[in-house]
């Protein structure tokens, strides 16, 4: 581009009205921005976000306290006790532990647990007000796993297919 013609540009102000011409097109297509927290966009039946600790229909927990979803968290974010059940003898877990400051929603303890027990929901709007809440221990995963177990259900059966 030669002197003269920058020179030109530069003076009539062509870029400028250039880009207001962009922005004037833009000004009646529908927006693209979304009115967060008002509006959502979908997320995919694989996202991962809260985890949860499921139970069977009948009301029995899931877990049978395998620890593998321990032994596959890179993170070293889940924390496992397991002891015979007094009332039957079955292992279950005494404590279960995820410190949420240390996960990484790899999604590797989901995928490893054998029975469908350990998962991450679509809940991804939480914080903590207080030291020590990142830890969440098995009566809160459980609770979480009883409040959200239609989505749950409903998001693993959507994926049922590539399982
Ligand atoms: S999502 Fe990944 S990092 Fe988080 S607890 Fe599960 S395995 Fe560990
Ligand atoms: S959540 Fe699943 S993988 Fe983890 S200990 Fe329980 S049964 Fe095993």
């Amino acid at each position: 581009m030669s002197h003269v013609t920058r020179y030109l540009k530069s003076l009539l102000l062509l870029e400028l009205f250039q880009g207001l011409g962009l922005t004037m097109g833009y000004l009646f297509k529908p927006k693209y921005t979304m009115r967060y927290p008002m509006e959502h966009i979908p997320k995919s039946n694989r996202f991962r976000g809260l985890h949860a600790l499921r139970r069977y229909p009948n009301g029995e927990e899931r877990c049978i306290a395998c620890k593998l979803c321990e032994a596959v968290c890179p993170a070293l974010a889940i924390t496992i006790d397991s002891a015979p059940r007094v009332s039957d003898g079955q292992r279950r877990t005494t404590r279960y532990d995820i410190d949420l400051f240390k996960c990484i929603y790899c999604g590797f303890c989901e995928e490893s647990c054998p029975v469908d027990s350990i998962v991450e929901t679509h809940i991804h709007e939480y914080h903590f007000e207080h030291r020590g809440e990142n830890i969440v221990n098995k009566t809160q995963l459980l609770a979480i796993g009883d409040r959200f177990e239609n989505d749950i259900a409903a998001a693993r059966a959507q994926d049922a297919a590539f399982r």
